[in-house]
């Protein structure tokens, strides 16, 4: 095979999002109608064409779930999932979905040992079906499961079948994720001049190129990307629809209507509602994706980002981050110090910076709160915290709404806040933020919780992510009980995003 040229791109790709479906049949993922809508509207705003909500026909919460997100009134066009079947069709229809993804099975291993039927009875079946289905008004696309393994030229006549009949889109499945750029851009290219209806490109990651073969797909004519947020998706999963995103836009400058600078919210949301987190060094989304530590890289980030940064971390909502650690250089100590308006001497600036490296070479993840901490104490600071905890209270129980108090003392002035959540730890974050938002925006971007020991009454660690304007830091705390470890890290985090030794004229 030759140099491929991704040069056939459409100059309208859309994008059909299917973590509520294909995403959903995540192992272990299973969302409740309500957490599926406040997804659909997200997926809604961050400007994805096409929502597959579901699966109509597979349960009554599912049909629950795509009736509800079909009657929101989205922008983007709602479909679900069925088999080709009149019953899965009715379902669809009565759910209120405006397309239908058909799938119909089309290589020679799924129509004989699946389905038990011949290569003719499945195109009468297609025949039948979208034919039904486009008399109940439904849009059809027809989604060919297995079809990269299957006969080319008879997928082709699946395909025609379902032309004549009036389907409006067809997608071939990259069911077992088989394909690789090159095979799937001479895939895509045959395909694509075969047919006179939009081509969908629908791959799973058994081998790590689902993106890689949806890009190829895309820059050999095919118009509609699926993909999942996270690449979420049975066994290795989807590909991930902010990776296929970034990868047009940055890579192949290609004018796209998806709000760019949504997609990380985007992908914290589906985390927290699924409860699957992306592994902490994933492409646009993980933890660490804009993190820099080593110290030649933060250098060059210092001067100019682009040195380590192929765009700008701002383009899909995020922020750089530099952290600390053993690999730390000088300069990115010194801007951190900066930024709390800490400004060492050259002797002092040394000597923090030689206790960070050996905090790191202890093995030990270096905080915010830990440089600020021995800058403090190198520097003789007094390291006067601007936010104090002064006294929390909480209520709830089985069946009883969680409540908090709090009352702190910030820059000296007492504020106090009260909140509902949806257990005590959220109830408590949220009153402080309640006591603090007059004067501090600061938002909580990410809460993680572990176990150090078994036991009800192991100590617990807690990590945050708390944000203000565009810097990040990571804070913890840790105790037995669950609540407090979350006031310290949360606390912890504040001090350091608040602490700005101009304005205290030190
Ligand atoms: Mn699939």
């Amino acid at each position: 095979m030759g140099l491929v040229l991704l040069n056939r791109f459409s100059d309208c790709i859309s994008f059909l999002d299917t973590t509520l479906r294909d995403g959903e049949q995540t192992p272990g993922v299973s969302l409740v109608p309500e957490n599926k809508l406040r997804i659909a509207q997200r997926l809604d705003e961050l400007g994805v064409n096409i929502i597959e909500a579901g699966f109509a026909a597979v349960s009554a919460g599912e049909f629950e779930a795509v009736r509800l997100i079909a009657g929101q009134g989205l922008r983007a066009e709602v479909a679900s999932a069925g088999r080709s079947t009149v019953g899965d069709v009715d379902a669809v229809v009565k759910s209120g979905a405006q397309t239908m993804s058909m799938i119909i099975p089309t290589s020679d291993l799924h129509i004989c040992e699946k389905l038990h039927k011949t290569r003719d009875q499945v195109l009468k079946i297609t025949e039948d079906c979208v034919s039904y289905a486009k008399a109940h008004g439904l849009r059809v696309d027809l989604l060919a499961e297995d079809a990269t393994r299957s006969d080319f030229e008879y997928l082709v006549k699946v395909f025609e079948v379902a032309v004549s009949c009036g389907v409006d889109r067809v997608t071939p499945c990259d069911t077992v994720g088989i394909l690789s750029p090159d095979r799937a851009y001479a895939f895509f290219e045959k395909l694509t001049s075969r047919l006179e209806v939009p081509v969908g490109v629908h791959c799973h990651n058994e081998f790590g190129m689902a993106v890689a073969n949806t890009v190829a797909a895309l820059g050999a004519g095919a118009q509609v990307a699926h993909g999942t947020i996270n690449g979420l998706g049975e066994r290795a999963g989807n590909a991930a629809i902010e990776e296929v995103v970034v990868a047009l836009c940055a890579l192949y400058k290609q004018p796209l209507s998806i709000k760019t600078e949504l997609l990380y919210s985007t992908s914290q949301l589906v985390s927290r509602l699924t409860g699957v987190y992306a592994q902490p060094n994933k492409a646009i989304v993980g933890e660490n994706a804009f993190k820099h530590e080593s110290g030649i890289h933060t250098q060059g980030m210092l001067s100019n980002p682009l040195t380590y940064e192929p765009f700008s971390p701002e383009l899909v909502g995020r922020t750089r981050r530099i952290s600390q650690g053993k690999h730390s250089g000088s300069h990115a100590i010194k801007a951190d110090l900066d930024s709390m308006g800490i400004s060492p001497s050259e002797a002092q600036l040394q000597e923090i910076f030689l206790r960070v490296k050996q905090l790191g070479d202890k093995g030990k993840t270096v905080l915010d709160a830990d440089v600020l901490a021995i800058a403090e104490n190198v520097m003789d600071l007094g390291g006067v915290k601007p936010i104090e905890l002064q006294y929390m209270a909480f209520s709830g129980g089985v069946n009883v709404a969680a409540q908090a108090s709090v009352r702190l003392c910030v820059n000296g002035k007492v504020v106090c806040g009260i909140a509902d959540g949806v257990g005590p730890v959220d109830a408590a974050i949220n009153a402080v933020k309640n006591a603090i938002k007059e004067t501090e925006p600061i938002i909580l971007e990410q809460y993680n919780v572990k176990a150090i020991t078994g036991g009800t009454d192991a100590m617990v660690e807690v990590v945050v992510n708390m944000r203000k304007g565009l810097r990040v830091v990571t804070a913890m705390g840790v105790r037995e009980d669950i609540v407090k470890a979350s006031m310290d890290a949360v606390i912890s985090g504040m001090n350091v995003l608040t602490t700005d030794y101009r304005s205290n004229g030190k």
